[in-house]
């Protein structure tokens, strides 16, 4: 569904990615992991076109969305992205929030977009929240209202950038609850996490990122219990 090829970005002389390369298919669950300042953030950021990479391709179906003179737009709404901080419209109301993007975005009737945003605030267990202000919501509470936001966009690929690293530790678990479910159901799923047990058990791959490149990826088993290199086990020693 997503290929990553030769990607490279830099900022100014900042070499940040450098020619990574890597494949996403239909319900893979791929979780990326590294030390703050690899680049995952900006992995994510430019295979939703929130960056322009400086060079390489991001194919999704087969197409380089990434190309000059192709349109993002109708890319971004196939791959939402849920961010640390929710970014949540503060202004709004949860309803809002959920149904202001289908109807700007995908052109839907109020009230289309109003019971689709139902069936995912009722999904994430924040139905009875629909008239709160973000204000009012704790931390575990706003990143569900913004995963269903995203899911209300019926994305065929979600991105989430560390969704659990600004929340107070017991409402990790919440979050995380909702996370695992998606993947359950078959969502397609890239991950940016330091929650090590998700990656783990939830994801079918794992990418370890080092100085903007992949140092090592693959199946959890393998990448947790046998690392290959010098890099990945140093890492992951951390969190032993
Ligand atoms: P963390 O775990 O702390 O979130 P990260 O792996 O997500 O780290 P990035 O945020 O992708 O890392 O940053 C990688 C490098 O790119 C850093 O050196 C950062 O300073 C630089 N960088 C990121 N965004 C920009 C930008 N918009 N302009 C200039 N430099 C940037
Ligand atoms: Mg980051």
């Amino acid at each position: 569904i997503l290929e990553v090829r030769h990607l490279s970005k830099s900022f100014g002389a900042n070499v940040v990615l450098r020619d990574i390369d890597f494949t996403v298919s239909s319900g893979d669950v791929t979780t990326v992991i590294g030390p703050s300042g690899s680049g995952k953030s900006t992995l994510l950021r430019c295979v939703n076109l929130l960056e322009t990479p400086t060079s390489g391709e991001i194919r999704f179906h087969g197409k380089d969305v990434a190309a000059r003179g192709v349109s993002p737009t109708a890319y971004r709404s196939k791959v939402g992205m849920v961010f640390q901080s929710f970014n949540l419209f503060s202004n709004m109301s949860v309803l809002d929030n959920c149904t202001v993007g289908q109807r700007k975005v995908l052109k839907k009737d109020a009230e289309a977009a109003r019971q689709n945003a139902m069936k995912y605030l009722e999904q994430v267990g924040m139905a009875p929240y629909i008239n709160a202000k973000p204000r009012q919501l704790s931390g575990g509470q706003k990143q569900r209202v913004a995963i269903a936001r995203a899911l209300a966009m019926e994305p065929e690929v979600l991105l989430f950038d560390e969704p659990t690293s600004a929340l107070d530790p017991e409402m990790v678990g919440e979050v995380l609850a909702v996370m695992r479910d998606l993947a359950r159901a078959g969502m397609t799923m890239i991950v940016v996490t330091h929650e090590m047990a998700f990656a783990r058990d939830v994801s079918n791959h794992v990418v370890f990122m080092a100085d903007g490149v992949i140092a090592e990826e693959g199946p959890p088993a393998q990448l947790f219990q046998d690392p290959q290199n010098p890099r990945t086990q140093e890492f992951l020693s951390r969190f032993r």
